[in-house]
């Protein structure tokens, strides 16, 4: 009863709205709790600011017929995304995975939208209010969603494929990231696994068959396979990555074609052939597939790379976990430049592993001869026994350092939790 009121109210006014200070005319405010903050107490404000409806979930704040009084707001959200998506009926891709689902979304968004309207999860809404939000902004219009699916927790992604209904997957690969929500690497591993478990029998799954723990996850269903070898269903060679990425796709048809991105690291050859293997599939021409991973530059502190007055730096300020710490550091230490400076941050929420998993990283800067580095945080500060690597307990340390020293003429990697700040350096270099 609650729900088709709510859904008919959507049909009339199709915009949702979560944050009083985004509001838009004629939405819908959803008055949603956090940890800080109960959503109840903005409603009214929501309307006044020319919100259509309000939907509420403590009956105090119901004042009149333009707030809906519902069981729960979350729960409500949710579901009418799911009832939303069913009746749009169009073709989702899930997205999931430990490290480059934003980036992997975002070209196979890039690729996809030669061909499709598509509609993509914005930046990384990609939580149990993101995904419900991602949906419902998909609109008569959208022919084709691709979502971003998140989790740090067992069951997470089982959850959201229940309201996304994914007809198509990729895990783009399995790390250690938030060991503290997953416990292990086997947790981290069977809650991705959710979404293959979601798409037997209903869907197909993209592959990178180079990957053995992504092959060993899989049960009995349908793959298109991707990878640099013979019996991938969509092949192309990593060609370099010094420093933007170059992939090589073959074809009967068209020969040789090299692709030259704008993203930098190695590691990206995955996410870019994801791309060009849904390109692929969905029958888009390669001459197009090309020209939108070419066209595609990353933002928001993500694999950037970043000239300065007088240094460039390979910034990576928004995450890290063992596994994307591992691969940038090998892509850094093989580049063949000299005057190399690396800062990295604590990588969070690792739980008992955290202390190992920072004495490894450690041992890699040693085994990769990169010896002008600096650490920042207290897990690195704690564990750092290597007289080469100074350490330090916050960025504004490091900065202080930094503008004293006027660092020049380097190679700059900067990489850590989001945590630790480390954009914050960006200024001084
Ligand atoms: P989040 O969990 O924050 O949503 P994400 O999975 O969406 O992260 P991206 O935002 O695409 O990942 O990339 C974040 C960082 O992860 C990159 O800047 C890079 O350091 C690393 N990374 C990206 N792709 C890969 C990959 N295929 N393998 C390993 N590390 C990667
Ligand atoms: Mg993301």
């Amino acid at each position: 009863m609650q729900n088709s009121k709510l859904y008919s109210l959507f049909k009339q006014f199709p915009t949702v709205v979560t944050d009083t200070r985004k509001v838009v005319p004629n939405s819908i405010f959803f008055a949603l709790k956090g940890a800080n903050f109960n959503g109840n107490r903005f409603a009214k404000s929501a309307l006044e600011n020319g919100c259509k409806y309000a939907i509420v979930d403590e009956k105090e704040f119901a004042l009149n017929d333009s707030y809906l009084l519902v069981d729960d707001v979350l729960t409500a959200l949710q579901d009418l995304a799911r009832e939303h998506r069913r009746n749009l009926a169009i073709p989702i891709l899930a997205i999931t995975g430990t490290n480059g689902k934003t980036t992997t979304k975002e070209l196979v968004n890039a690729v996809l939208s030669r061909k499709y309207k598509t509609f993509a999860t914005q930046g990384n809404l990609n939580n149990h209010i993101g995904v419900p939000l991602t949906l419902l902004s998909m609109s008569e219009e959208t022919n084709f969603g691709v979502v971003e699916m998140g989790a740090n927790h067992p069951g997470e992604i089982k959850f959201l494929c229940e309201i996304a209904e994914p007809d198509f997957g990729i895990i783009t690969n399995v790390g250690k990231a938030h060991l503290e929500g997953f416990g292990s690497f086997e947790g981290v591993k069977k809650t991705k696994k959710e979404l293959y478990d979601y798409l037997q029998g209903k869907g197909k799954v993209f592959v990178n068959c180079e990957n053995e723990h992504l092959m060993g996850m899989l049960n009995n269903q349908e793959i298109y396979s991707y990878g640099n070898t013979e019996e991938a269903d969509s092949k192309a060679k990593f060609l370099q990555a010094a420093p933007y990425l170059v992939l090589e796709l073959r074809s009967p048809k068209i020969g040789k074609l090299y692709i030259k991105t704008k993203l930098i690291g190695g590691y990206n050859f995955e996410n870019a052939l994801a791309a060009v293997t849904v390109g692929r599939y969905f029958d888009i021409k390669e001459s197009d597939i090309k020209e939108a991973l070419e066209n595609y530059e990353p933002n928001n502190n993500r694999s950037q790379l970043k000239k300065t007055e007088k240094n460039v730096l390979f910034l990576d300020a928004y995450n890290a976990n063992p596994t994307s710490m591992g691969v940038a550091v090998n892509n850094f230490a093989d580049l063949p430049m000299k005057n190399k400076l690396v800062i990295l941050g604590d990588m969070l929420e690792l739980g008992e592993d955290s202390e190992s998993e920072h004495q490894q990283l450690i041992e890699l800067l040693q085994e990769r001869s990169l010896d002008h580095v600096y650490l920042v945080g207290d897990i690195f500060s704690k564990v750092n026994k290597v007289d080469q690597f100074k350490t330090f307990l916050k960025a504004e340390e490091v900065s202080i350092l930094l503008e004293k020293e006027a660092v020049s003429n380097h190679y700059i990697l900067i990489k850590g939790s989001r945590g630790i700040q480390l954009e914050k350096l960006v200024e001084k270099l």
